[in-house]
């Protein structure tokens, strides 16, 4: 059967989930063979074997963490001339489209960001997107040299699919590209506790209506009581009331959650580019004319600072 290579997201060696949904599209397509790089490359191995990987290429070298992403194009097309893949699959995060784009220039060929699902079709593999601010779904394949798809996160469930997971190693040899850009330094972002928001399985973002700071505390209460992230608009990241990283829409981040909650979010068509795919879309606003009303699946129209506390109540209290 068909090789499909999957590039691998991991944090010293723990495979982050939108991975983990790549395998489960990956073997729609063929047989998948990870290409998993840097420190803990090998430890990922048992997980991505237990998803699907027939296969897993390591490599670990100083220039993957000192460089930037030049030293993982090299080793990524490295993995694809050993493998000669039907497809190359990467998550969709900033840095994987970058290292996807770079791939796709050296080897001739097309490429399809932002995924949201995948089909096999006669003439290889068919990539649905959400385009032109979520108003449009188009479905589109690659026609020139290996597809390149980069698939965003929450587009397919991960499933547990047992494969032998042989651990291999890359031979790499980094171009002269590869020390262009060096990292001077390195700044952890702090910790909230929550989920990564373009990960998250639930998001609860505040908008104006918020109205200040300290009142973004009963959104995240809300967020904490299930378990989700938290975003916001842009009038209130512009506002200061949450930082810029919790953007969601075209100029933030595009969220693709089982669950998006907007609280005080009028649904101005810049916010619903980065949310509409969400799966089920829940609105609290006083105004019942408001436009995100017209794409939620339950809307509440009421304050939301009557509404964001009963909920908050009535979810921690049925978790018992
Ligand atoms: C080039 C460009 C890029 C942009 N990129 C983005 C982007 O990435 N993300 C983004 O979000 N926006 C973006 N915008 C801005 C966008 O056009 C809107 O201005 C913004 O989304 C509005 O944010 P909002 O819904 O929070 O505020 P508003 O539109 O002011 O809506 C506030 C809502 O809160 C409701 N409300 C008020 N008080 C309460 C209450 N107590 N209880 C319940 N409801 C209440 C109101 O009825 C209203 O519907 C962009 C704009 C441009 C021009």
């Amino acid at each position: 059967m068909a090789e499909v290579l999957v590039y691998v997201d991991h944090l010293d060696g723990a495979v982050r989930k939108p991975t983990l949904e790549l395998l489960t599209l990956a073997r729609r397509v063929g047989e998948p063979v990870a290409v998993a790089l840097g420190s803990g490359a090998e430890a990922t191995a048992p997980a991505l074997a237990e998803h699907g990987a027939v296969k897993v290429l390591t490599a670990d070298a100083p220039e993957f963490a000192d460089y930037l992403v030049v030293p993982k194009v090299d080793a990524l097309q490295a993995a694809y001339d050993a493998v000669s893949p039907v497809a190359v699959l990467v998550p969709s995060s900033a840095e994987g489209k970058e290292i996807a784009a770079r791939l796709a220039v050296r080897i001739g060929s097309g490429i399809i960001t932002d995924a949201i699902d995948l089909e096999v079709g006669d003439e290889g593999p068919v990539a649905t997107q959400s385009v032109f601010a979520a108003a449009y779904t188009t479905k589109s394949r690659v026609s020139k040299g290996t597809p390149v798809i980069t698939v965003k996160p929450n587009s397919a469930a991960v499933e547990a699919a047992p494969a032998a997971g042989a651990v291999e190693a890359l031979a790499v040899s980094f171009s002269e590209k590869a020390t262009g850009t060096r990292v001077t330094s390195r700044t952890p972002r702090e910790s909230t506790g929550r989920p990564e928001l373009t990960e998250a399985a639930i998001v609860v973002s505040g908008g104006r209506g918020v109205n200040g700071a300290e009142n973004f505390a009963l959104i995240e209460a809300l967020a904490d009581s299930l378990g989700a992230a938290v975003g916001a608009s842009r009038a209130a990241v512009d506002a200061g009331w949450y930082p810029h990283a919790s953007q969601v829409g075209q100029t933030g981040k595009s969220v693709s959650p089982q669950l998006y909650i907007a609280s005080g979010i009028s649904g101005a068509i810049q916010h619903r580019a980065g949310m509409q795919t969400s799966k089920t879309i829940v609105a609290i606003n006083k105004d019942a004319e408001a436009p995100i009303f017209d794409l939620v699946d339950y809307g509440v129209v009421g304050d939301l600072f009557e509404v964001v506390p009963q909920l908050t109540e009535e979810v921690t209290t049925r978790k018992g």
